[in-house]
């Protein structure tokens, strides 16, 4: 985003609806290119008086921003809007996370600061280190060049609002996991909210929020349903839970980090 240093009357008024601190004011507003995420919030606001907000060509790797945190465009991997996942809200129909699984989605990024991708790589290098399955119609596995969790390098000097990181893993293998994102937490320079999916909540969910207790993460249960909007697909129909009911119980962890950013999959060249 920029600004028209010939238009700004430095009245402030965009200042609070940057959701990551970006717009300092001065004599005129002044976008911090490097804290800018490029999610047009600012702009699409419509609030400044004389239009001195101005959205310009994005090129690769910088387009990476907008695509990760601009809430109304569609990620090019996924279709989705914003940071581009389902996630396991549609799992009645989806079945990525299966009985005696766990999803785990990890969530760096946000409230007020964003994310860089460098960080988002901690994480994933750390978790892909234990074998896990990335969920492939993700943004951030898409950004994968290699089967160590390693993202590409053009953009991992490029900051995003938020990015997820989705996969599966054998619930046995849940205390590994959970050690692994407490370490990589501890060398990141953003916040980072975890979830952590069963898709089978009446046998299993008590057990992996112990698990998640134990690890330290704090747990607060979630419900995701389609509410029988869709079908389940005919592998599950024999599984554990019976038909047409539910989907992800969570166990919700929250925990602390301190960081920064994200990118997708390889236009190398967009707009708004
Ligand atoms: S585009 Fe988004 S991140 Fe950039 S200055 Fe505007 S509100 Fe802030
Ligand atoms: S709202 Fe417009 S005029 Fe006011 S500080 Fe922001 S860019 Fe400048």
């Amino acid at each position: 985003m920029l600004v028209r240093d010939d238009l700004c009357t430095g009245c402030g008024l965009c200042q609070p609806y940057c959701p990551v601190g970006a717009i300092t004011v001065g004599d005129v507003a002044v976008i911090d290119q490097d804290r800018c995420v490029e999610c047009a919030i600012c702009h699409r606001s419509g609030i400044c008086p004389v239009d001195a907000l101005e959205l310009h060509w994005l090129t690769w790797p910088r387009l990476v921003r907008a695509l990760f945190s601009d809430p109304l465009l569609a990620h090019p991997g996924t279709g989705v809007l914003g940071r581009g996942t389902e996630e396991m809200k549609t799992n009645d129909v989806t079945g990525r996370f299966r009985p005696g699984q766990v999803g785990v989605g990890i969530e760096l990024g946000r409230p007020g600061m964003g994310t860089s991708f460098r960080d988002v790589e901690v994480m994933a290098t750390r978790l892909a280190a234990l074998g896990v399955g990335f969920e492939p119609d993700n943004p951030v596995t898409q950004l994968m060049v290699d089967g160590a969790g390693h993202l590409r390098p053009d953009v991992l000097g490029e900051r995003a609002l938020s990015a997820i990181i989705e996969f599966t893993v054998p619930q046995d293998r849940l205390p590994q996991v959970l050690a692994a994102v407490r370490e990589a937490g501890a060398l990141i320079e953003t916040v980072f909210s975890l979830d952590v999916i069963v898709p089978d909540p009446g046998r299993h969910a008590e057990e992996v929020a112990r698990l998640c207790r134990e690890a330290g993460f704090p747990v607060r249960p979630n419900g995701k349903t389609n509410v029988g909007l869709g079908h389940r697909r005919a592998a599950w129909a024999g599984g554990p839970g019976g038909a047409g009911s539910g989907t992800g119980g969570g166990a919700g962890g929250a925990a602390a980090g301190r960081g920064t950013g994200t990118g997708p999959v390889g236009g190398e060249e967009g707009t708004r």
